[in-house]
């Protein structure tokens, strides 16, 4: 089933200035899109419009394959969530444990289950040991790990990542990951947007959505990145280390390509 399609999607925010041109993708259940592109090319305003914070007027956009209507609750009809970059704005408990358990709160879940659904979210992103902290005495990557506990405890259909691992470092980012593919395999369904900023978390995903001023210039899947390598280059974008690797090994005449197991030929060199 399609997770999300989008077509024609346009959005300004002063009736002027266009923000969003006609952008159209689709994703199906179970699939991970990263969004990429410059800073100010969209990104978040997409991002807050699939999730209901911003009415749309221009184009359509169909959630489990479900017209929605930008009027009404999107986030809550088809358990929809989001976490932001800047955790400070998602905190709103005294301690990680009540903001982690705020959420589940939020959906009724049995306090019995609670405390043994926050450990268990603590645990998946590294913050078992916090549960009695303030947030506002955990670092930022802690508090990221924090707001991203608390979402993923929600057991959404779809969550949407909007730059929400900017201050966890390459470690961070790996268990980031990590977690994901558990959760994936506990949810093969579980859809996942992903705007983010550092090239490497790319790999992660199925497809690739590249915003340009406003505009979808690219929509690949991301084991055909290495055919759309000159475009992604002259779009400003930075390839992920392999692929760069690859590229310069091909360069210095060594015949490697993406369906080898270039990991295993890199070993050898
Ligand atoms: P990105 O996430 O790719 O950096 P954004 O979606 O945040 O891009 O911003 C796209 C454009 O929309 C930028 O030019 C930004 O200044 C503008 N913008 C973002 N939020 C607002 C707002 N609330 N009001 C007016 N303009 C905005």
């Amino acid at each position: 089933m399609k997770a999300i399609e989008v077509k024609h999607l346009s959005f300004c925010y002063d009736e002027k200035t266009p923000i969003l041109n006609d952008v159209s993708f689709t994703l199906n259940q179970g699939e991970t899109l990263t969004i990429v592109g410059k800073n100010g090319s969209g990104k978040s305003t997409l991002a807050k419009i699939l999730v209901g914070l911003l009415p749309f007027k221009n184009g359509q956009i169909k959630i489990f394959e479900n017209e929605i209507d930008p009027k009404k609750d999107i986030a809550a009809t088809y358990h929809l969530a989001i976490v932001f970059q800047n955790p400070d704005n998602q905190f709103i408990a005294s301690s990680v444990e009540d903001d982690i358990a705020f959420g589940l709160e939020n959906y009724c879940v049995d306090p019995a289950r609670m405390h043994d659904l926050v450990k268990k979210y603590a645990k998946m992103v590294g913050m078992e040991n916090y549960l009695e902290f303030a947030p506002e005495n955990l670092s930022g990557g802690q508090k990221q790990r924090v707001a991203i506990a608390g979402v993923l405890a929600l057991n959404a259909n779809i969550i949407i990542f909007d730059e929400a691992t900017s201050m966890l470092d390459p470690e961070g980012k790996k268990d980031f990951h990590q977690t994901l593919n558990t959760l994936k395999k506990e949810n093969p369904l579980l859809t996942i947007i992903m705007i983010t900023h550092d090239k490497e978390e790319i790999i992660n995903s199925d497809k690739i959505l590249v915003l340009d001023k406003g505009e979808a210039v690219l929509f690949i899947k991301t084991n055909e990145l290495n055919k759309y390598r000159e475009q992604f280059l002259n779009l400003g974008l930075d390839l992920p280390f392999n692929y760069s690797l690859i590229s310069e090994l091909n360069k210095n005449g060594f015949a490697i390509d993406f369906s080898d197991d270039y990991q295993e030929i890199i070993k050898q060199l």
